[in-house]
């Protein structure tokens, strides 16, 4: 597979495709955190997905389909393998196994939707911001995340207003301290108890399939 992957940085807001595109790409994650977001023709938009070193993005290809349903835009900036959509498609009877694992990592992220889908609905901001912390420093594996209030709201569909009071409720908890455009999680334990279930019920059904696949 090395020799057809091609090593690309990507920068903040970099929009890996929008809905409607046909899947030139497909891309594995080595660092940074995409977003997967779903778009209204009014332009707004929520995250419906996050996506980093764990991950994979062009999910329609391994189903053999080629046009993207949502948008994939890079929040942190990093790094990733491209690969063309139709080599991957091309070497998949050679790597069964390779197909195998994305067509898993397409269940993890169906799950993971259909649990923050729920979870918009039912869950109060705080948790709700408490869980995407968790979510994203699992995925860019630093506990330090360059992220500002504006893109914060954006990903959680609220007010920036409302995502600055969050911030400063889990900082006065002292579970994270933030500035400019940086917030760092210094109590993780704690930060999860703030979380909604959502967390805890993603990251155990992950494991529990990890175990099956094993
Ligand atoms: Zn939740």
């Amino acid at each position: 597979m090395l020799p057809k992957l091609e090593l690309v940085r990507l920068k903040t807001h970099h929009v890996l495709h929008e809905p409607g595109d046909t899947l030139k790409s497909a891309y594995f994650c080595n660092t940074g955190l995409v977003s997967i977001l779903s778009v209204f023709p009014d332009g707004r938009s929520v995250e419906v997905g996050l996506v980093g070193k764990e991950g994979f993005v062009g999910l329609p290809l391994v189903a053999g389909l080629r046009t993207a349903a949502t948008r994939a835009i890079a929040q942190i900036e990093g790094s990733v393998f491209r690969v063309g959509g139709e080599t991957l498609v091309e070497i998949f009877p050679q790597c069964p196994k390779l197909e195998r694992q994305l067509q898993q990592f397409s269940q993890i992220m169906a799950m993971q939707v259909t649990q923050i889908a729920a979870c918009n609905r039912l869950h109060e901001l705080n948790e709700r911001l408490a869980r995407w912390l968790l979510m994203s420093a699992d995925r860019v594996g630093s506990n330090s995340l360059p992220l500002t209030h504006e893109l914060l709201a954006q990903m959680l569909g609220t007010r920036r207003s409302s995502v600055t009071v969050a911030v400063g409720a889990l900082q006065k908890a002292g579970l994270v301290t933030h500035s400019r455009g940086e917030i760092e999680i210094i109590d993780r334990r704690k930060l999860e108890k703030a979380a909604c279930e959502c967390y805890g019920i993603m990251l155990r059904q992950v494991e529990e399939w990890h175990r099956e696949a094993r």
